[in-house]
């Protein structure tokens, strides 16, 4: 399909890297394409980041039916921005889309759409250490029609935001409990599907939580309340005396994209890493035991998010004195080094774009 690119006349003014922020600022275009029923995807064309017209009676406003995505574009020392893993980003849409009823996307085609939608936006790829440009494809429901029945009509858009560096001063670890009353998602649900529903229904959760000073809540299982899941938007990561251990997917957790690649930064390595069930007490457990030296998120966003304590109900786990733990340094370390191209990628996760 062919790409109808239509380029602003109006470039907007660029936004310092140090005000950036996380999702504020757009840069001066976007992609977007349509479906129906009848004639299947068409429409693709970049064209100036602008607001949309809809109907107040599209499917989405009602019935929550869309999907996202979420990944970077990095600038290498040498100037030239690179993408990581997208067609693992693409993919994943693909199986949310399908979980949410709205039709699946050409893979090839959208990593192509993509690289030639950041090509064109290029400049606003910041340039300070440890910013970048997030991009954000997602699917919305656009037919106009209150009738709860599967939608006739899709949008599928890709913006770009420029960000700044997640941890402004450096790796912090992050304070976090585990919920002991609201769920996120069941097997058989939409957990495994990135969909803004499983969002709405944790913002309560991570409002307390932020109320108490904790920065997230970690998800248990919707069914026995006993086994680790996720946390917000991160999947998690336990040492476990030689072990380092991260729940296993079963359809209701999100299949990070970060996830898999410490998993197989870990193999690689020659780590001991276990993807299987994890009940909160045997964290508990292996904590009194000293055993329990390590706990990390891993998601896009942050990379690797260490967490300094870890409370269920009124007991507390201090885990790495504070500081970072040393392997959270050391996954952060190389899997920044790759994206923002320090370091050789022995894997073929980048993709150069310019
Ligand atoms: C996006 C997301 C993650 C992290 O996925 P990455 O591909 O590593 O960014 C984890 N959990 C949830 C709920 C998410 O939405």
């Amino acid at each position: 399909m062919e790409i109808k690119v239509h380029l602003t006349d109006h470039p907007k003014q660029k936004t310092p890297d140090a005000e950036l922020g996380f999702g504020k600022v757009f840069t001066d275009h976007m992609f977007t394409m349509d479906w129906d029923k009848q004639h299947g995807w068409h429409d693709a064309q970049i064209i100036p980041f602008g607001n949309i017209s809809l109907s107040p009676a599209c499917n989405v406003f009602h019935y929550s039916q869309e999907t996202f995505e979420g990944l970077k574009a990095y600038r290498t020392a040498d100037g030239h921005i690179q993408l990581f893993r997208p067609e693992e980003n693409f993919k994943r849409l693909n199986n949310s889309n399908a979980r949410l009823a709205m039709p699946t996307l050409d893979v090839d085609f959208c990593v192509k759409a993509l690289k030639q939608l950041v090509e064109i936006d290029k400049d606003w790829v910041p340039h300070s250490e440890g910013h970048s440009l997030y991009i954000r494809p997602f699917c919305i429901a656009t037919e106009p029609n209150l009738g709860a029945h599967n939608t006739t009509m899709v949008k599928f858009i890709i913006i770009l935001s420029p960000v700044g560096a997640y941890y402004a001063s450096g790796l912090n670890p992050v304070n976090i409990y585990v919920e002991p009353r609201y769920v996120r998602a069941v097997r058989g649900g939409t957990g495994f599907a990135k969909t803004g529903g499983n969002y709405a229904a944790s913002m309560l959760a991570q409002e307390e939580a932020g109320a108490q000073g904790f920065s997230q809540v970690l998800w248990l299982d919707g069914v026995e309340q006993k086994y680790i899941e996720e946390v917000g938007a991160m999947n998690v990561f336990f040492v476990l005396g030689d072990e380092v251990v991260t729940p296993e997917l079963r359809g209701s957790i999100l299949p990070g994209i970060t996830r898999k690649s410490v998993i197989e930064l870990l193999k690689h390595w020659g780590y001991k890493v276990s993807e299987r069930r994890i009940t909160v007490d045997e964290l508990m457990e292996a904590y009194k035991e000293g055993k329990f030296t390590e706990m990390f998120g891993s998601g896009t966003a942050a990379v690797i998010s260490p967490v300094g304590l870890l409370r269920y109900k009124d007991f507390d786990m201090k885990l790495t004195d504070g500081k970072i733990g040393e392997l959270s340094q050391k996954l952060y370390d190389e899997l920044t080094a790759i994206q923002w191209g320090k370091k050789p990628d022995p894997f073929g996760w980048v993709v150069p774009v310019c």
